[in-house]
């Protein structure tokens, strides 16, 4: 017999975790299904050789008191313990080590030292990051929802403005370089490339690119709500988990979604298997092309020119004798165009399991299409669901852009620490074909659109495709991010219990 539930979730992404667990709380019959065998996403984990590794996503923001995800957590009482990070990272900028502090005096003085040649203008510019950032912090804790295509969300958005935020609107039609030269936040290239470096990590775009108001939230919640996770997101996933079963919800591995259709007031789901589960309401945490193909249609498939793939090596290292190190490093070893090549800018997370044998992942922009090849090299597409350790082996005959690539990526470490090479145990990396097979996400695109002013909050992609189904992750408002895609969660278990005539908890 067909199993019935209030909510189906598709994926366990951050998105579809925030939804099933609000939903599940909220004493819904509710069902989150998952292709893969640990919860995540792009901001999961996996196991090797005694080593736990990110699969993507390290740096958390959100769960600060009042932030996004610590209200989630509170209200699903899902444990997620965290430390708060001041400096919230450290950057290399051309042999410059530059904390990247929390206090905005402490942060006005630490810049003004590593760049002497850099004028006023820009002690204006992050005077402007603190100010519009914190008034968009304000809003974005208030949980709007954007773009205004119904009366819910005219109600939520109206409920999160604050008279601060008005400061804010002139910035959601400009790019933060309008922000920069007004100000007269130009001249000094080792600082716009900080700038751009911290830009194109956060939102995909650099500076001339950048929507300023995505901008100013970026470079300010950095400083506002950076935290370290024991153990990395992936824990935070798994808490997710254990609040929905907790709550009487269910959550299954290994079920890949292979269908979706209509069916009178819901939804019919069919899964690799034949099984198939009705729904009233369905919450879709996947990019809007993959759900296009579950409903049977083309879908336009995203370009280059709108998102990024991610290629990540990842380390195990002897670390014996190694002093502590700040968790997170930003290594920018190119200013000037350069920026975006693979490997000229690059985030190092480190984790420390044991004293002596640290993780350490190092993740860059590279654009997803050209991977394309190099993945028709390798070996055959794995069945899904097949452990993502499996997929980050090298190739049989290793690829050597790979190899040339992972080599850069270990000079980039070798500016936090310089013995890395000698200490190397395991040495293994990700391509965006390993995401595609991963999490299915088509071309292996990650992180959402980059974001430009013409998809940044009121102009972002809605997240109502049809009646009674909505989407939640990176590529709807507020875009990518672990706190991001909570909030589309939020957005979409707001839509799929106020639909069934109940009030949200949240
Ligand atoms: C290398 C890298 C580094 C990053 N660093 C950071 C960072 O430091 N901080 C930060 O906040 N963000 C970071 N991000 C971005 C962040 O990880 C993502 O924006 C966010 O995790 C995306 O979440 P999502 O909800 O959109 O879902 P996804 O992570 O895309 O998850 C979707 C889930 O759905 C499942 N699924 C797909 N199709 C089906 C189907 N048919 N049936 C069943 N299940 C299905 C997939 O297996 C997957 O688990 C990083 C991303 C990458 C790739």
């Amino acid at each position: 017999m067909t199993e019935h539930l209030d909510v189906a979730v598709i994926g366990s992404g951050f998105g579809g975790l925030t939804a099933g667990a609000l939903a599940a709380r909220s004493g819904l019959r509710v069902a989150l299904f998952e292709q893969h065998t640990r919860p995540g996403g792009c901001a999961g984990d996996f196991a090797m050789d005694g080593f736990t590794f990110p699969a993507g996503a390290t740096v958390v923001t959100g769960l600060e008191p009042g932030g996004i995800l610590r209200r989630v957590a509170g209200i699903v009482g899902a444990a997620m313990p965290s430390v708060a990070l001041d400096p919230s990272l450290v950057f290399h900028v051309e042999g410059r080590i530059v904390p990247y502090d929390a206090g905005h005096a402490a942060w006005r003085d630490t810049f003004g030292k590593a760049f002497p040649d850099a004028g006023p203008g820009y002690a204006r510019f992050w005077e402007w990051v603190r100010t519009t950032g914190g008034a968009v912090y304000g809003v974005g804790r208030a949980l709007p929802s954007l773009p205004l295509h119904s009366l819910a969300d005219v109600r939520r958005t109206l409920r999160a403005a604050r008279p601060g935020a008005l400061r804010a609107l002139p910035a959601l039609i400009g790019t933060v370089a309008g922000a920069k030269a007004r100000l007269g936040a130009v001249g000094s290239p080792a600082a716009d490339a900080l700038i751009d470096a911290l830009l194109l990590d956060a939102t995909g775009a650099r500076a001339t690119e950048c929507s300023a108001v995505q901008g100013a939230i970026a470079l300010d919640l950095y400083r506002r709500g950076c935290q370290w996770v024991e153990g990395g997101t992936g824990r935070l996933a798994m808490a997710l988990v254990r609040a929905i079963r907790a709550h009487g919800g269910d959550v299954r591995f290994r079920a890949r979604v292979l269908h979706l259709a209509p069916r009178r007031d819901g939804w019919e789901l069919t899964f690799e298997s034949g099984e198939t589960v009705y729904a009233r309401r369905v919450v879709a945490n996947v990019p809007p092309v993959a759900l296009a193909h579950l409903r049977g249609e083309r879908g336009t498939p995203t370009r280059n020119s709108e998102a990024w793939g991610a290629f990540v090596l990842h380390l195990g290292i002897d670390a014996s004798g190694l002093d502590a190190i700040h968790p997170f490093h930003q290594v920018v070893r190119a200013t000037g165009p350069a920026l975006e090549d693979e490997g000229n800018n690059c985030l190092v997370s480190s984790f420390p399991a044991r004293a002596d044998r640290w993780a350490l992942s190092v993740s860059t922009h590279t654009r997803a299409g050209s991977w394309r090849t190099a993945r028709a090299s390798c070996r055959p597409s794995p069945p899904p669901g097949q452990p993502f350790s499996s997929l980050v082996s090298p190739c049989p005959s290793p690829d050597p852009r790979r190899r040339v690539l992972e080599d850069r990526l270990i000079d980039a470490v070798a500016a936090v620490i310089p013995s890395v090479r000698e200490r190397i145990l395991l040495r293994r990396s990700a391509t965006p074909a390993t995401f595609e097979r991963f999490t299915l996400r088509p071309g292996g695109f990650v992180g959402g659109l980059i974001q430009r002013p013409s998809v940044t909050a009121l102009r972002a992609a809605g997240h109502r495709p049809a009646g009674g189904l909505f989407l939640a992750g990176d590529h709807v408002f507020p875009g990518q991010g672990i706190v991001g895609v909570a909030l589309s969660g939020i957005n979409a278990y707001r839509d799929a219990i106020e639909s069934l005539g109940r009030k949200a908890i949240l």
